[in-house]
């Protein structure tokens, strides 16, 4: 197995987790960062999603020196917690752009490739609160429910050209993103997961593994859950 593979956000977190993981069965991984050096064993492309021109040059890179993406993992995600009646809006505003309109974007540019291919796998990483929602994670949650609907479009618009476009909705993975919770807000999410603890990035990892595998190729528009059990398979 040797594809192109494009993780964004794969620098740190559940994304480098996913990169690792497709790189260690050979796949060629490429992910983005923003500042600082990328990590060692993948190819590195800078790139804030938010840009289109950054993001139309991080695939014109990875084309030369992968060839066209293969397999597109929608990652990179922000939070900007707080109550609705605080909420400005470029809070909402930002966390859409991120979350949601950048994944548009990649998803848009990565289907070039695979219409040309004829086979693809786009994976979009969601979250446990698209179903459930969250006290001071409206704009969060909006853009988390939005990529599911997105995704089952592309499973519909794209499934007579190869092209699987699914969604991983983790639960509390354990993060630089969990890790900007309060500790007494962190137990009360705790308390509601039956496995009872927090997901390991490399958790989140196998299930994008799985979803872009030969084994999953008659799979598309689903979601996977890896939240230990706290949306019970939703
Ligand atoms: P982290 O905060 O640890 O990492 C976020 C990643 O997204 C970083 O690689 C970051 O890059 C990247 N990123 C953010 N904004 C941009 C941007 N504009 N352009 C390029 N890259 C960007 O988050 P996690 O690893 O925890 O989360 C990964 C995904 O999983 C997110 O979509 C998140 O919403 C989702 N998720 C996480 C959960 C959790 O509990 N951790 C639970 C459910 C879902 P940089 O290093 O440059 O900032």
């Amino acid at each position: 197995m040797s594809r192109s593979v494009f993780v964004t956000g794969g620098n740190r977190g559940i994304g480098l987790a996913i990169a690792r993981t497709m790189a260690a069965q050979g796949d060629k991984v490429a992910v983005t960062y923003r500042s600082g050096e990328p990590p060692a064993g993948v190819l590195g492309v800078r790139c804030d999603i938010t840009d289109p021109d950054q993001v139309d040059a991080a695939f014109q890179q990875i084309e030369a020196e992968h060839g066209p993406v293969e397999v597109l993992v929608a990652n990179a995600g922000v939070t900007r917690d707080t109550l609705l009646m605080r909420m400005s809006e470029d809070d909402f505003a930002d966390v859409l752009n991120t979350n949601l309109t950048a994944s548009y974007r990649v998803a848009k540019r990565a289907t070039r490739g695979m219409l040309r291919a004829r086979r693809g796998r786009m994976i979009f990483v969601s979250s446990a609160v698209a179903f459930l929602g969250e006290a001071g994670q409206s704009n969060y949650a909006a853009s988390k429910a939005g990529l599911i609907g997105f995704a089952r479009s592309l499973a519909r618009e794209l499934g007579s050209r190869g092209i699987t476009s699914n969604v991983v909705a983790p639960g509390l993975t354990a993060t630089d993103m969990a890790a900007q919770l309060p500790e007494d807000r962190m137990k009360e999410l705790l308390a509601k997961i039956p496995l009872g603890t927090t997901a390991r990035p490399e958790d989140i990892a196998a299930a994008v593994r799985f979803l872009a595998s030969e084994e999953a190729s008659y799979i598309t528009g689903a979601v996977l859950p890896v939240d230990g059990g706290v949306g019970m398979g939703h």
